[in-house]
C-alpha cells in the first residue's frame, strides 16, 4: 500500500450517499459519535458470540447452543452501558436482548450445529485496492472467512436487522462482492468464492456468487463515487426518518424529534 494512499471504509461511501451533513461531521471534522443505539449494541453482542463460538470451535473444544448463548449474555452484560439508546417507543432493552438471544438459537438450529465449514478468520480485516496505480482503496471487516468442504472460500456477514430484505435489495449490495475482491489478492488459488449472508434474526440465509465482470464494474463505480466524495465542497443535510439513528443528531440543526 502506498504510504499516501486514501483508504476508505464502506460505511464511509454510504454515508456520504445518505447525509453529507453527517458525513462531514464525521469524516471531515471527525467529531467523535454520540452514543450507539439498541440496535446496534445488539448486533455487536451477536458478533461477539459468534466469534468466540467459531473461535472456540476452532480450537477443537466441543461447544454447543449452550456455550453460544452464554457467550452473547456474557458480552451483554459485560459491555452494557445505560447511555445506550433505545430509539422506537414503547420498546424495551429486554426485547432487544431476547430478539438477538432468540436469532443465534435459530442461527444455530438452522447452520451452526451442523456447520461443515473450516473457520479461517473471524474480523479478518481486508485491504481492497480499486486501480494498480496507488489511488483510493477500500478497507472492511469480513465477519467470518470460512473454508467449505470443496475447497471454496466462504465469506459469511451476519446481519441483525429488523426487516429482512428482498433478494433484489441483497444482491444490490456490494459490500461482500467488494470484499470479494480483497479475499482474492489474498488467496490467488481459491477455486472459489460465495457470499453468504446471515439474516439471524429470521433464520435466513441468502447465498450468491459474484464473477469477474461484476467485480470489475463494481471497482470502476466505487473509484467514481470516491472521486465525487473527493470533489465534493457542500455538504446539506438530508433529513429523513433515519435521521433517529443518527449519531450527530445532538450537533444537527435540522434534526426533527418526530422525522
Ligand atoms: S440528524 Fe439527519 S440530517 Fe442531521 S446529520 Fe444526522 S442524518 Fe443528517
Amino acid at each position: 500500500m502506498n504510504a499516501r494512499q486514501e483508504v476508505y471504509s464502506y460505511s464511509r461511501l454510504n454515508t456520504f450517499d445518505h447525509c453529507r451533513y453527517r458525513y462531514k461531521f464525521q469524516y471531515i471534522d471527525k467529531i467523535p459519535q454520540g452514543p450507539t443505539t439498541i440496535e446496534a449494541f445488539m448486533g455487536s453482542r451477536v458478533h461477539d458470540a459468534l466469534e468466540e463460538w467459531y473461535g472456540r470451535r476452532g480450537l477443537g473444544e466441543s461447544v454447543g447452543l449452550h456455550e453460544l448463548i452464554e457467550a452473547y449474555r456474557e458480552s451483554w452484560r459485560s459491555k452494557w452501558c445505560d447511555d445506550v439508546r433505545i430509539v422506537k417507543r414503547n420498546m424495551t432493552v429486554e426485547h432487544y436482548r431476547r430478539t438477538g438471544e432468540r436469532g443465534l438459537i435459530t442461527y444455530f438450529q438452522t447452520t451452526g450445529r451442523d456447520d461443515p465449514t473450516e473457520t479461517l478468520a473471524m474480523e479478518l480485516r481486508v485491504h481492497i485496492p480499486l486501480s494498480e496505480d496507488g489511488g483510493p482503496a477500500l478497507r472492511g471487516f469480513i465477519d467470518r472467512l470460512a473454508r467449505a468442504e470443496d475447497g471454496a472460500l466462504e465469506i459469511h456477514d451476519y446481519k441483525t436487522t429488523s426487516r429482512l430484505p428482498s433478494d433484489k435489495d441483497v444482491d444490490a449490495d456490494p459490500q461482500l462482492a467488494l470484499y470479494q475482491i480483497g479475499v482474492q489478492r489474498e488467496f490467488p488459488k481459491a477455486p472459489a468464492i460465495r457470499l453468504i449472508r446471515h439474516f439471524v434474526s429470521f433464520g435466513h440465509t441468502h447465498r450468491t456468487q459474484v464473477d469477474a465482470g461484476r467485480l470489475e464494474q463494481l471497482r470502476e463505480s466505487t473509484k467514481e463515487r470516491i472521486r465525487v466524495i473527493q470533489a465534493c465542497t457542500e455538504y446539506p443535510a438530508n433529513v429523513t426518518v433515519l435521521c433517529r439513528w443518527c449519531s450527530y443528531q445532538d450537533r444537527c440543526e435540522f434534526y426533527q424529534n418526530d422525522a
